[in-house]
C-alpha cells in the first residue's frame, strides 16, 4: 500500500466552499419529510443491519453485502456500479434540481474475531464479526439513500453513495480500501466536489464528536530484521547475539517519540511483534521486528522512519551485525476540512443541540477515509453508539462490541440533513459555472 503525499486543500482555490453564511438549510417541510421516511423505513434499516451483522465478510471478500447493497441501490433507482475496487458498489442519485455532486461514503468489511456478545443476530460466519462497527455505517449510508431517494426534487445536485470495501486493509499481496476506489474512478464520473464520512464510537447514543483539522492518525508498517551470527549459548564470544541487540532496539526505539518528536505534535511507535531464535542455548543469528508508527503530522511521518533507521543501523554495526528496514506508508492522517467542518457544525447543532456535539481531540487510530479527504474536502465524525447509562461495553474491535441500533436513524437523520445543506449551501454559488469548481 502506498500513503501517497499529504496535500492540504486551500479553501481559497475552492469557490465551491466559498459560500457566505446563509441559512441554507433543510426547510421544515422537508425536515419533516426527512423524519416520517427514516420512520417509514426503520425496521427495513435495522432488518438490513442484522442480516449484514449476521453475515459478516472479510476485506476484498464482501460478495453478499455489496450483492445486498447494490440491489437495494438499484430498487430506488441509482445509477449503480459494481466491482469498484473489487468488491466496492457505487450509487448516484441524481437530484431534481441542477447543481455539483457531493458524496458518502460507507465501508463494508469485517473483522477476523469471534463475536461474544450476545445478541439475537450473532455472526454466522465462525471468526469473522463486524466488530468495528461497519454494519452500521452500511446501513447508515443505505438508509440515507433510502430516505433521500424519495426527496429528489429536494437535492440540489447530485449524491455519490460509495461504498467500500477493505478498509481494515486488503489481505496481504492485494490491493484495495479507498485508495483503490480512487484509482478506480470512485471520485469521478461527474467529479465528486466533497466527501462525507462516519465512524461508530464508544461515546453515547445521541452524541457526536469531531473537530476540524486532523482528527485521526497517520498508520504505517515498519520491519526489522536483524542478522547477528550463531554460536553455542555457552560461547557467546564466538556468536553476534541478535536477541540482546533486538532487546536494545526495542528500548532505544522509545526514545524516538519521547526525545526527538515535538510534543505538541503526537506521534505513537509501537513494536507488536518480535520473532527470533530456536533453542535455548543457541545465540539467535537472526531476530525480526515488526511495528506500526501512528502521526498526525506530514513531518513526523517522514522524520520517524529516518530515526528509527539511524539508530538500528547504530546499535548493528556497534556489534559488527547488519540490519534490513522496510519501511511502509499506508494510511495517511484524515484531514477534516476546516472550512466545510464550519459549514456543517451548525448542521449537527441544529439536530443534536449544542452540548451533544463535541470537539475531539484527535485520535492516533487511522482510517482509510483519509485518502478520499486528501483528493476533496472531506467531513468525518464519530458517532456515539453506547447505550445511555449503559455500563461501558465492549469497544471498537472487541468480540463483545455491541452497538446501539437507535444509532442507524440517528445517523441517517445526520447524513440527511448534511448532504442536503452541503448541496444548497453549494448551489447558493450561482453564478459559478461548474467548470469553475
Ligand atoms: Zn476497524
Ligand atoms: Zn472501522
Amino acid at each position: 500500500m502506498n500513503g501517497g503525499r499529504l496535500r492540504r486543500i486551500s479553501f481559497f482555490c475552492l469557490p465551491f466552499l466559498c459560500i457566505p453564511l446563509l441559512s441554507l438549510s433543510v426547510d421544515q417541510r422537508t425536515a419533516q419529510r426527512i423524519d416520517e421516511e427514516i420512520e417509514r423505513h426503520n425496521a427495513e434499516i435495522v432488518k438490513i443491519r442484522r442480516f449484514i451483522h449476521m453475515n459478516p465478510e472479510l476485506s476484498n471478500r464482501e460478495y453478499e453485502t455489496a450483492k445486498l447493497v447494490a440491489s437495494k441501490l438499484a430498487s430506488l433507482d441509482l445509477d449503480v456500479q459494481t466491482e469498484v475496487a473489487k468488491t466496492g458498489v457505487v450509487g448516484l442519485l441524481r437530484g431534481g434540481q441542477p447543481g455539483a455532486t457531493i458524496a458518502i461514503r460507507a465501508d463494508m468489511d469485517a473483522l477476523p474475531i469471534q463475536e461474544l456478545a450476545s445478541v439475537p443476530f450473532k455472526s454466522l460466519n465462525p471468526g469473522v464479526m463486524h466488530a468495528s462497527g461497519h454494519d452500521v455505517h452500511v446501513s447508515i449510508a443505505l438508509g440515507t439513500a433510502m430516505v433521500l431517494s424519495t426527496l429528489r426534487d429536494k437535492i440540489k445536485g447530485n449524491i455519490k453513495f460509495i461504498f467500500q470495501p477493505a478498509e481494515e486493509g486488503p489481505p496481504q499481496g492485494e490491493e484495495g480500501g479507498a485508495e483503490l476506489m480512487i484509482k478506480e474512478g470512485a471520485l469521478d464520473n461527474p467529479p465528486v466536489r466533497a466527501i462525507f464520512g462516519l465512524h461508530v464510537w464508544p461515546d453515547e447514543l445521541g452524541q457526536v464528536d469531531f473537530s476540524p483539522g486532523f482528527i485521526m492518525a497517520s498508520s504505517d508498517w515498519f520491519q526489522i530484521q536483524i542478522k547477528g551470527k550463531s554460536s553455542h549459548g555457552a560461547r557467546p564470544q564466538e556468536g553476534i547475539d541478535s536477541v540482546v541487540l533486538a532487546s536494545q532496539i526495542v528500548l532505544a526505539l522509545q526514545s524516538v517519540i519521547s526525545r526527538e518528536i515535538d510534543p505538541t505534535d503526537p506521534a505513537v511507535l509501537t513494536v507488536g511483534k518480535i520473532e527470533g531464535g530456536t533453542r535455548s542455548d543457541i545465540i539467535a543469528d537472526s531476530v525480526t521486528l515488526e511495528g506500526t508508527v501512528r502521526a498526525l503530522s506530514e513531518a513526523n511521518r517522514k522524520k520517524i522512519p529516518r530515526l528509527i533507521e539511524s539508530l538500528v543501523k547504530g546499535i548493528t554495526q556497534s556489534y559488527g551485525a547488519s540490519y534490513v528496514f522496510n519501511y511502509e506508508p499506508s494510511i495517511p492522517p484524515v484531514y477534516n476540512h476546516p472550512e466545510l467542518a464550519k459549514d456543517m457544525l451548525p448542521t449537527l447543532i441544529r439536530l443534536l443541540g449544542e452540548d451533544h456535539v463535541k470537539g475531539l481531540t484527535p485520535q492516533m487510530v487511522a482510517e482509510d477515509f483519509s485518502h478520499f479527504a486528501q483528493k476533496i474536502p472531506g467531513f468525518f465524525f464519530f458517532l456515539g453508539v453506547k447505550t445511555l447509562g449503559s455500563q461501558p461495553g465492549g469497544t471498537l474491535h472487541s468480540p463483545n462490541f455491541n452497538p446501539d441500533e437507535r444509532s442507524i436513524p440517528l445517523g441517517i437523520k445526520i447524513m440527511a440533513h448534511l448532504l442536503l445543506d452541503c448541496l444548497a449551501r453549494q448551489s447558493a454559488l450561482g453564478t459559478f459555472a461548474p467548470k469553475s469548481f
